[in-house]
């Protein structure tokens, strides 16, 4: 199954990708995760991405479209995917469809007001991508990533000025996805503001798993 996590930044996509890889045997691809990857790296992409992600404001379609495609070409992928924060805009939307079949488009509704709440204690690991939370998810030690023992980061986008100008940026070009997918009888929307536990249980009850 090919299938696309939409929802505001904070609604819980990372989180849930996390758990349906292995409900579904299928790699998750996080556009957000690859583009902090080459910031750290220092390539000429993280060079470019840099300055739209620092506030709040998304990376150029073409640059990122062009990154999807190579990731979605590879090997691993073949038997399946689901996108986390791809795709953002119309765009997006439209260069996918002519590359890939997509089955499902789920949505996680969760109110601005929750996002705000959520993000400030978000922290993420700069070297694997797991994301936790310092009070729903929080990692076993301290700070800590459980999978590879890194430190944890505050992203520079979680601050509260820049998730309120994330959160503008999503109801204007993201948002009209729900209708771009909806046209084509694709969109399973449930409500992602019950907690990990529950979120889980009614997206594998929405996906039939
Ligand atoms: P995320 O981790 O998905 O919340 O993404 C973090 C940031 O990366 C976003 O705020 C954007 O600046 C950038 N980004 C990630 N995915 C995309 C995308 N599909 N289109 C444009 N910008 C993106």
């Amino acid at each position: 199954m090919n299938l696309i996590l939409l929802g505001a930044p904070g609604a819980g996509k990372g989180t849930l990708a996390a758990y349906l890889i292995e409900k579904m045997g299928v790699p998750s691809v996080s556009t957000g995760n690859i583009l902090r990857e080459a910031i750290a790296n220092n390539t000429p992409l993280g060079a470019k991405a840099k300055q739209f992600m620092d506030a709040g404001q998304l990376v150029p379609d073409r640059l990122v479209i062009d990154l999807l495609k190579d990731r979605i070409a590879e090997d691993d992928c073949k038997n399946g995917f689901i996108l986390d924060g791809f795709p953002r805009t119309i765009p997006q939307a439209e260069e996918l469809d002519k590359i890939a079949n997509i089955d499902c488009a789920l949505s996680l509704e969760v109110p601005d007001e929750v996002i705000e709440g959520r993000m400030t204690g978000r922290r993420v690991c700069l070297k694997c991508g797991a994301t936790y939370h310092i009070v729903a998810n929080p990692p076993k030690q301290e700070n800590t990533c459980d999978n590879c023992a890194e430190p944890l980061h505050i992203r520079k986008d979680d601050k509260a000025e820049v998730v309120k100008s994330r959160l503008a940026t999503y109801h204007e070009q993201t948002e009209p996805l729900k209708e771009y997918y909806g046209k084509q009888g694709k969109v399973k929307s449930i409500d992602g503001t019950q907690g990990i536990e529950e979120t889980k249980r009614l997206a594998e009850k929405a996906l039939g798993l």
